[in-house]
């Protein structure tokens, strides 16, 4: 199993205190539908930023509009999606303040379960944990100008046309904005001090959630793939960096849609440099990164997915037995407003 090759930056333990050992996986993510990802409401832009196109020659000087896919956007479902799990296996913890059940966006994160430990809380009197998932925005390789749509929007009625039967125009007229499908974005995801059986459930929710974005139950279909595995005594590349200079190594010029193995060769071409940099000390061959993928679904498969779970639940358990007496003696009133981590 080649999650022992990791051992060294793997926590054997859950430990309050960091200990500098960093995971960073370089995440490939494709939209495989048309996707919305903007702040708040509709008639919005995407969210996108100006950067240089890439770090090398005649890139670094040109200057282009990127989409962003925000922090938020990449970790609110993959948190979800372990909860899901979490509550079938019945895995969630009730607030010991208010006897409700751990939920995100609200003041009662439960400061108990698994994902409270690994994506952590802020809220209530009882303390924080800080998450050890970091991510950052998500660049796209393309311009926005070449992988964004217009749609306009209208509500048809049900006999087909713009007019009800009383001869009414359909006033649900709307333009918006859409990402193309197969538009890709590179991601650099960093792990702080977490075990095997964490890395375990990072990766699967990375892995098996498909919809991202705004309106995601109707469109947002996404498909994320595991390019490489590092293990490092600090962070690694960001992923702007990685994105430009994975645009530097593209062929020119670049069209929507990329060809995704090309793009991919790119990619593996610019982190196999990443070997010889800022103290990284492991990283994954082709064969081991598969084995870790095969070692992932394995745990997550329907027949080991009960004890898996439950043995990353027990891992914590003298960690929550300490809780209750920290809280001793705060101020009954605490925490009321105190502000929680918004999820959108
Ligand atoms: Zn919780």
């Amino acid at each position: 199993m080649s999650i022992s090759k990791l051992s060294s930056v793997l926590a054997t333990s859950y430990e309050n205190f960091p200990k500098g050992r960093f995971i960073t996986l370089v995440v490939l993510r494709t939209t495989h539908s048309e996707t919305i990802f903007r702040t708040e409401g509709s008639g919005e832009p995407m969210c996108s930023e100006f950067v240089q196109a890439g770090l090398e020659g005649e890139n670094q000087k040109t200057i282009i509009q990127r989409l962003v896919m925000t922090k938020r956007k990449q970790v609110a479902p993959e948190r979800r999606y372990g909860r899901e799990h979490l509550r079938a296996h019945e895995l969630l913890y009730t607030n010991p303040k208010d006897g409700s059940l751990c939920s995100l966006n609200t003041n009662a994160p439960c400061e108990m379960c698994v994902d409270c430990f690994l994506y952590g809380f802020a809220a209530g009197g009882g303390g924080a944990q800080k998450s050890r998932i970091w991510t950052e925005d998500a660049f796209s390789i393309l311009p926005a100008s070449d992988v964004v749509g217009d749609r306009t929007i209208n509500a048809i009625y049900e006999t087909g046309t713009m007019r009800d039967e009383k001869g009414n125009a359909s006033t649900a007229l709307n333009t918006s904005e859409y990402i193309k499908p197969g538009v890709h974005f590179l991601d650099v995801v960093t792990l702080k001090d977490v075990t095997a059986d964490e890395l375990r459930y990072i990766i699967g929710n990375i892995l098996f959630t498909s919809r991202y974005g705004a309106v995601s139950s109707r469109v947002g279909r996404m498909e994320n793939e595991i390019l490489g595995v590092f293990g490092s005594i600090t962070e690694l590349p960001s992923s702007l960096e990685l994105v430009q200079a994975t645009y530097d190594v593209l062929g020119k010029p670049l069209e929507h849609p990329l060809n995704i193995n090309q793009l991919i060769t790119a990619s593996k071409q610019v982190i196999a440099n990443w070997k010889n940099k800022r103290g990284v000390s492991v990283q994954l061959s082709e064969e081991e990164l598969a084995n870790l993928l095969t070692d992932v679904e394995t745990n997550w498969s329907p027949d080991e997915r009960d004890n898996f779970l439950k043995r990353l639940t027990q891992s914590y358990e003298s960690f929550r037995q300490v809780a209750p007496e920290k809280n001793k003696g705060k101020g009954k009133s605490k925490g009321k407003n105190t502000p929680v981590e918004v999820e959108i």
